[in-house]
């Protein structure tokens, strides 16, 4: 109830040009993409880093269109809680949300804290978790960062980084997740999505994720940070996609840098 209120004063409030925005987008009128070859070319150069950057101005704008759009993003992945947030993003390593979603719920039932977890047992998790691609080593990794939760955690999934990336099958990316869904941290967690958002659209043009996560740590204005990565990893996710973007449905179309499309 409280987020479909929260929805309709985000939309209601809204700058006419965020609402011409989404109109466009709506109707598949934003913009058109060009044939194949010319995409492929924009795109080598935007995977290269060297994409026009936006303007402050235009990220600010961009960023207002996905909050009027989105007002309360969040993960794909099922939880209940940062025990399970955490392993949930540790098993979506090179595998899809859906996927995790499908086999997390057997596991989640048997299992929802690290000393639980330990209980279960390596083989118990790598029979639950089948399904998911990488499963015997994901399932090393969980049985492992459950027993570290419990002997030097206090079975607490810890809030800081260095804690989090000194746990088996944890990263940088994995961190990052973490502390921004389960404890509200202003964390991008750069993945493919979010890569090629960042350097097509020119908000974050870099050749590297540590790149692009540095940039746009530096380019997304204060008061969205603390949504950023949900709305950047969804339009990555649904709208600029990677082989043939939407960008007749996308909200940003005429905001963006990338040069294979055209605005209409
Ligand atoms: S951000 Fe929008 S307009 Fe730009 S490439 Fe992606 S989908 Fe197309």
């Amino acid at each position: 109830m409280a987020k479909k209120s929260a929805r309709k004063k985000v939309s209601g409030s809204a700058k006419p040009s965020v609402q011409k925005a989404l109109a466009k987008a709506k109707k598949g009128s934003a913009a058109k993409v060009k044939p194949a070859p010319k995409r492929q070319q924009a795109d080598l150069k935007a995977s290269h880093g060297v994409s026009k950057p936006m303007t402050a101005a235009q990220i600010q704008e961009a960023f207002r269109r996905w909050e009027a759009a989105n007002p309360e993003p969040t993960t794909e992945l099922t939880y209940t809680n940062p025990f399970t947030l955490l392993v949930a993003v540790v098993l979506s390593a090179q595998a899809t949300d859906a996927g995790v979603n499908k086999a997390t719920p057997a596991l989640f039932a048997l299992a929802d804290t690290p000393a639980k977890m330990a209980a279960l047992g390596e083989d118990r998790i790598r029979d639950l978790i089948k399904t998911i691609g990488l499963f015997r080593t994901k399932a090393k990794n969980v049985a492992m960062l459950a027993h570290i939760l419990v002997s030097q955690h206090g079975g607490q999934v810890p809030r800081t980084r260095e804690a989090l990336e000194a746990l088996p099958g944890v990263g940088r990316k994995t961190a990052n997740v973490v502390l921004n869904t389960a404890f509200g941290e202003h964390t991008i967690a750069v993945d493919t999505h979010i890569f090629r958002v960042g350097n097509r659209t020119g908000m974050a043009p870099g050749k590297t994720v540590n790149d692009v996560e540095m940039k746009l740590e530096q380019v997304i204005p204060p008061e969205y940070k603390r949504h950023a990565h949900h709305w950047l990893i969804l339009h990555g996710r649904y709208t600029c996609i990677a082989r043939k973007p939407l960008c007749e449905r996308c909200v940003i179309a005429d905001l963006c840098q990338w040069p294979g499309k055209t605005v209409m």
